[in-house]
Parts: C-alpha cells; structure tokens; sequence
C-alpha cells in the first residue's frame, strides 16, 4: 500500500494496509500534520465528529519526503502542520510531569521529550520563515527544518511523549459542525491557546505562543474556525466532548471539568479577539 496525499490519505491508508496485512509507504505531499510517521489512525464519523483512535502494531515501513512537492503545495497546509505540532512538546511535557503513558501505554522516553522540545523549538526559530518560503514555493534550510518538525519531531514527539488537553478540545471542537471545514492543525492551535490557560501558563509565555500563531496565521479566536458568536450551549458541548471518559485531556496537572475547559476556551479566545483589536 502506497500512500500519495494528506493526513485523511494517510490516515485511511495505514488503517487499511493493517486490516490487509501489508507493508505500507507514506508519501505525503503536504506537511500539514503528524500523521506521516505515527502508527495511528484517527476514525471520524460520517458526520466528521472524531471517533476514535485506532492503534496498529508498527510505524509505517517507510515515510518518503519530497520537500520540493510540499514546497508547491499551499502554504495554509505548513502552517496547519505548525499548529499540529506546536501542541507536540506542550502536551508532552504534561505528560512527563505526570508520569502519564505515551501511546504505547508506557512512560516516554528522555529522547521522545528532547524531541518533542526540538520540534517546538524548531518552529518558533524557523516557522516564520517556513511560511514566508512557502509562500514563494521556494525550499530553504529553514523550510526544510520545519517540514522535518512537522512530520518526524511532532510524530515521534506525540507518539511516544503522549498527547494532552490540545488535542482533547480539538476533538471537542469536532462536535460543532462550522469547524469541519478547517484543517486539523487549525483547530489543534485552538487547543494550544486554550491549554496555555487551563494550565495556567505564565503570561510572557502566553504571549510568546500567540505572537507565534498571529505571526505565521495560525488561528487564535475561534471566529477564525469558524465559530462566530458560538453560544455558550454549543461551547459547552465542545468542553464536555473534551472530557469524555478516557480523554487525553486527563494527563494534564491541573484538576479537569468541563467548566474548566469552558472558562479556558472562552479565555483563549477573548484573548486572541483582545490582542486583534491592539
Ligand atoms: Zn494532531
């Protein structure tokens, strides 16, 4: 099984080698999230709301990366691979600080978390440049970096480092039909602006984090996936989604409800229309 695309492509692909017994080969020709390397698939329903997680028994045999294919690709791809895998370190850092299980139900290793913080790292250093070199459909070593974040440091970072409360509301944020249309990255980055006020980050680094997604034009403001005047109804069910029984979201420190995840949300989104205005 060859696969040739996105992550919805690779995803079906990795799932389908499994269920056939086949060596699988991953080509992505974009770089827009960390599905590439991971030995998972996420199943959605019909309706586009995520189902579950399906685990398979090894990585993909091989994973090939053309960065002159993914440099022509729209650039809104990177940087949705950006908001994918700035989630990476924060996520797995909670984990680490919780002892909670990476997705092969162990502790992470020193070198999924040096990872995960390269990839983090990476793309706070280069991703600007990322996107302005994919803008130009031009490869530069900055370019290069971040596709490598995106698709191996994110992978191996959330695989064996562990996912948290980002992905958790992005799962939430499926419940609502208007977000179906933006990519899984997008909505992750609501998760990560969400997060850096769930578990009460330091305000300077909050800032650092949201200068990050206005510079490269990650979403910030749920407005941005779609969600204009959602009602506080609508943002409950998004809240509760992320809590559901056996949520990642539970690998955070901090005690979780859905009021909590409601309060984080409707903060990280005042904070991103606040910062619009300035
Ligand atoms: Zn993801």
């Amino acid at each position: 099984m060859i696969a040739v695309g996105g992550g919805k492509t690779i995803d079906t692909a990795k799932a389908v080698a499994h269920n056939l017994s086949l060596p699988v080969i991953i080509a992505p020709t974009i770089a827009s999230t960390d599905a590439p390397c991971s030995a998972l698939s996420v199943i959605y329903t019909d309706e586009g709301v995520v189902d579950r997680y399906l685990f398979l028994p090894t990585n993909p045999n091989s994973v090939l990366v053309d960065t002159s294919v993914i440099a022509n690709a729209p650039t809104r791809f990177l940087v949705s691979g950006m908001g994918d895998a700035l989630s990476t370190w924060l996520e797995a850092t909670s984990c680490q600080t919780k002892y909670a299980n990476n997705f092969a139900g162990e502790k992470g290793s020193m070198t999924a978390y040096a990872l995960a913080k390269l990839c983090f790292d990476t793309l706070l250093e280069f991703g600007y440049i990322a996107k302005v070199s994919n803008d130009a459909n031009t490869v530069t070593p900055a370019f290069e970096k971040v596709v490598e974040a995106n698709t191996l440091l994110s992978g191996l970072g959330f695989e064996s480092g562990g996912i948290a409360s980002c992905h958790a509301v992005h799962n939430g944020l499926t419940m609502l039909e208007p977000t179906h249309k933006y990519f899984h990255g997008e909505k992750v980055s609501i998760g990560v602006v969400t997060s850096l006020f769930l578990t009460d980050k330091p305000a300077e680094f909050i800032d650092e984090v949201y200068d990050f997604c206005e510079s490269i034009g990650l979403p910030t403001t749920l407005a941005q996936v779609g969600l204009v005047d959602p009602s506080d109804e609508d943002l409950m069910k998004v809240a509760t989604r992320a809590c559901a029984e056996g949520e990642t979201i539970y690998n955070e420190l901090v005690p979780i409800t859905p009021e909590a995840v409601f309060a984080a949300i409707k903060a990280a989104d005042a904070y991103g229309k606040a910062r619009q205005l300035v």
